[in-house]
């Protein structure tokens, strides 16, 4: 009973580890073959998805802090907003989030709703965990508790679901937290995304931090919710449907939070 209940908690975190990375897809179809060919990493569900974005482009609304235009020296090409390049993964990455040693691949555009269940259900397979040994522990006559019968391999996993328990409730509730801000961790933690404007009738430029103007907040908790997470609540949890609001490359941004700035900053 324990080992089945195990295995159908332990199977959701497993599409964590489908490596849908973020491999920007919207250039040029020699630069997606080859990416292709540069490691079997990238499945098939890639490969396609690769080709299809090909064709599209970004929109470019965020620039750099000097205003400049957002450009890849290493992969030499512009960088879709949100994007950023992984120097593990040697590419840039759709709405990168972090890399992740954990599952050694990159947190990004398409596979973040994945990350994220893999945190939230790891977290209750280790309270499960936890809470099993302890109940166990509990139901021990007090004698045979204080003897060496309880044996030291229960407790390790005691002190193991406990510390990992811990680290990935408190994952999970951060990344709760920036999803519904509609924020990624590196944008939480640098807000490396600015915006440029024109003032009209004097010409002057002034580059906007987006960490203090998030125009990627929609407006509710549950709007930024459904960027991720998608409309239908019965695949919010759900691990093998990752289906994605946009194409990775143009996002929704919060249309009167952008109007005000250009108001503001344009004349
Ligand atoms: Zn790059
Ligand atoms: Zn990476």
């Amino acid at each position: 009973m324990t080992s089945y209940y195990k295995v159908v908690i332990t199977n959701p975190g497993n599409p964590a580890y489908i490596p849908v990375n973020s491999t920007d897809d919207f250039y040029n179809q020699n630069e997606v073959i080859n990416m292709n060919e540069q490691s079997s990493r990238y499945t098939s569900l890639d490969i396609n998805t690769s080709l299809d974005l090909a064709l599209y482009t970004s929109r470019n609304l965020e620039t750099k802090k000097d205003g400049k235009k957002r450009y890849c020296q290493k992969c030499q090409r512009d960088k879709p907003d949100r994007a950023h390049h992984c120097s593990v993964c040697k590419t840039c990455i759709l709405k990168m989030d972090h890399h992740c040693p954990w599952i050694s691949n990159c947190v990004g555009f398409k596979n973040y709703k994945y990350f994220f269940l893999f945190v939230f259900y790891g977290s209750i397979y280790c309270i499960y965990i936890f809470s099993t040994i302890m109940s166990f522990l509990v139901a021990l006559p007090t004698e045979k508790r204080n003897s060496i019968t309880f044996d030291f391999q229960a407790f390790l996993i005691l002190i193991i679901s406990a510390v990992f328990g811990v680290c990935l409730m408190i994952f999970t509730a951060m990344h709760l937290g920036l999803i519904l801000s509609n924020r990624t961790t590196i944008e939480s933690m640098e807000g490396s995304g600015y915006i440029k404007f024109e003032n009209l009738s004097s010409g002057e430029t002034q580059v906007i931090s987006l960490k203090k103007n998030n125009i990627y907040h929609l407006g509710s908790k549950r709007l930024n919710f459904n960027q991720v997470f998608g409309k239908e609540v019965k695949n919010w949890f759900n691990p093998f449907n990752g289906k994605q609001f946009g194409d990775g490359h143009n996002f929704e941004i919060n249309e009167k939070v952008y109007n005000k700035l250009k108001e503001t900053y344009e004349g």
